[in-house]
């Protein structure tokens, strides 16, 4: 073969080599599918089961390996593994750790999607799925049988807000050999040290806080059990959970001003919540950090902090029509899913037709505070209250 390369070839196959030494503050993004091996021998030894070296793609990069180490740290886990969203997270642990005729239990006020792959679950795989009060705390070790695997948990519950205790609920899955799994998005692992409190499995949607810009969507799972962190790589594999060199570097990206983020939410939430609390339109603040909220007193004694995202209960005077026309005439607040951005959102819920024994009157409306001025946020909601 001649040196000459055709033009054609060459398109493929270049000699260049940029110099080695380059160091920057950010974390490289590495673009693979296909990862070459040096030799036939490397190809042969590869092991996709462990992170200390490359096999293919949707296996990991530089890239991934990063960011999975980093949320560790941040968590204090000693695996993590990334899915493609928060929900494939979810599915990677029931999938990891359910089998048919296994038992599942998750809290009555669960992320909706995760309830609706409970369901899902009880219907097609031959798994059991039930649902617990939130408050339930020890109370929960009545509803474990034999066949139960896996304790799903989510503090605070989406939408409804109530604060679970985990640490009773953990003792009591324990006691049981029951594993506990907790859906740690609202405190993005900064205020609530979940392993610390005896969870076994954290999940968080990145797409949240982490990435901090409702632009990404991805997922991670943590453990600091062996057993169990092999069930999990096993199904990240089977179920060929990838995720895009691009989308990885803005998590990374995130991370570095993730608290003070998550600190500025949280000042500004609790500024907007106390001052819907002076307005006679509103009855309840479903806020952890309000005595309101149901569970209160447990976020007191375990968390830290809170964050941007809290629900209040308006009057039960007013009709359904009236509530979203107060949403609608928001300015700032923007209608929309998802939360941990820039932006403001609210969202009304028909709370009573998500829940089993809801018992609070009125209408749910969901705030997420972004990072606007406090006192502009409040003078869109007085404007909006005006409009009711
Ligand atoms: C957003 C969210 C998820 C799912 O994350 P996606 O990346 O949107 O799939 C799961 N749990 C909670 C509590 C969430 O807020």
């Amino acid at each position: 073969m001649s040196d000459q390369k055709s033009l054609q070839t060459l398109l493929s196959h270049s000699d260049y080599t940029a110099p080695e030494g380059f160091s920057a503050l950010s974390t490289s993004i590495h673009h693979a599918s296909t990862v070459v091996f040096k030799n036939v021998a490397a190809m042969r030894s590869r092991s996709w089961a462990n992170k200390s070296s490359y096999t293919y793609g949707l296996h990991g990069t530089p890239t991934t390996f990063t960011l999975e180490a980093r949320l560790a740290e941040i968590e204090d886990a000693k695996y993590c593994l990334l899915a493609p969203s928060g929900l494939a997270a979810i599915a990677m642990v029931d999938f990891a750790l359910l089998k048919s005729g296994d038992d599942v239990l998750l809290p009555d006020n669960v992320y909706n999607p995760n309830r609706d792959l409970g369901n899902w679950l009880g219907q097609d795989f031959g798994i059991s799925a039930r649902y617990y009060d939130p408050l339930i705390g020890a109370g929960i070790a009545d509803l474990i049988q034999p066949n139960t695997r896996l304790i799903w948990t989510e503090a605070p519950g989406s939408v409804s807000m109530e604060v679970p205790d985990i640490p009773a609920i953990c003792k009591a899955a324990h006691d049981k050999g029951v594993l506990v799994a907790i859906d740690n998005t609202w405190s993005a692992g900064l205020a609530f040290r979940a392993f610390e409190h005896g969870v076994d499995i954290v999940m968080q949607a990145l797409t949240k806080y982490q990435s901090g810009g409702s632009d990404v969507l991805m997922g991670a799972v943590m453990t600091r059990n062996d057993e169990v962190h092999q069930k999990l790589t096993m199904a990240h594999m089977r179920l060929g959970f990838g995720v895009g060199a691009d989308d990885t570097y803005l998590v990374l990206r995130g991370l570095s001003t993730m608290k003070l983020r998550f600190d500025a939410h949280d000042a500004a939430a609790r500024a907007v919540a106390s001052w819907l609390k002076t307005r006679p339109e509103i009855t309840r603040i479903l806020h952890p950090a309000f005595e309101d909220c149901p569970g209160h007193a447990v976020w007191k004694r375990d968390f830290t902090g809170a964050g941007g995202l809290f629900s209040v209960m308006f009057d039960a005077r007013y009709t359904q029509q009236q509530i979203d026309h107060f949403v609608d005439s928001l300015q700032l607040f923007k209608i929309g899913f998802s939360w941990g951005g820039s932006n403001s959102l609210c969202v009304p819920y028909h709370i009573q037709n998500m829940r089993k024994n809801w018992t609070i009157p009125g209408h749910l409306v969901r705030f997420n505070i972004g990072l606007e001025d406090a006192q502009d946020l409040i003078a869109d909601i007085e404007r909006a209250l005006a409009a009711l």
